[in-house]
């Protein structure tokens, strides 16, 4: 049996610096303080060593505590290649970037079971450089769609303040396989600009109308509309 998701990390590290991301990714790295000093610093760093230890899971998300745009083309192409020459059926594996750009020199060589991810937490660039280093969310978008690859996901999380016509397009353009939703899941140690749960609601009836899939996550208790896939929180 295949577990259901797992993280597979033969590259890690960032240096995009979301305030997000302290308490969750960069704490769990924390606890590598004694097995490897670059994991414990979240300097991007490859571990050639996992190349060929992929996760018995249904679901593999690929570098998940890291940003692989600090990954060097040369050895993404080789994590490609573990997954190609990979025997087991049925798995799935999401590869996610805030620059996605970075994956442009690597699309045709992914096979079809690679799906490709980025985070829109919101349409507002103003104010942005106080989230994250990462391309500001126009730019991250505009790449995005640019990407020439029928398989993307889309998470929106965690979600902050947005123009509901402008975001709502955005996601549409994209043609995502769904969309993650969710609020942030440490607001008792970082504030971040929510919107209301009444726009949130908004936004999440206008895609399923749209016939995007949303699937929920950290959701607190706002009211969602009916056709929302919660699966957590
Ligand atoms: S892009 Fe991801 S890994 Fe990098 S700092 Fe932000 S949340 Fe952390």
């Amino acid at each position: 049996m295949y577990a259901e998701t797992q993280t597979w990390s033969p590259f890690k590290g960032c240096e995009f610096d979301c305030t997000y991301c302290g308490p969750t990714f960069k704490a769990q790295a924390k606890r590598q303080m004694h097995n490897c000093h670059d994991c414990y610093m979240y300097t991007p760093h490859n571990h050639p060593e996992r190349l060929s230890r992929i996760p018995n899971a249904k679901t593999v998300f690929v570098c998940g505590n890291a940003d692989i745009k600090f990954c060097d083309t040369d050895y993404l192409k080789l994590i490609i290649e573990a997954i190609r020459n990979n025997k087991r059926e049925g798995q799935t594996f999401y590869l996610q970037s805030k620059e996605p750009a970075c994956l442009e020199p690597v699309l045709d060589l992914l096979p079809e079971n690679v799906v490709l991810v980025t985070t829109l937490e919101t349409n507002r660039d103003e104010g942005y450089e106080l989230i994250s280093k990462a391309p500001p969310p126009s730019i991250r978008y505009e790449q995005f769609v640019k990407l020439d690859y029928p398989r993307k996901v889309i998470t929106a999380e965690p979600i902050m303040d947005f123009d509901l016509a402008i975001f709502a397009k955005w996601i549409s353009t994209i043609e995502p396989e769904y969309l993650w939703l969710g609020l942030n899941s440490r607001e008792k140690r970082l504030k971040l600009p929510e919107p209301s749960p009444e726009k949130l609601y908004k936004l999440a009836e206008t895609l399923i109308k749209r016939g995007i899939e949303v699937r929920g996550k950290t959701l607190r208790d706002w009211p969602m509309p009916e056709g929302l896939n919660r699966t957590q929180g």
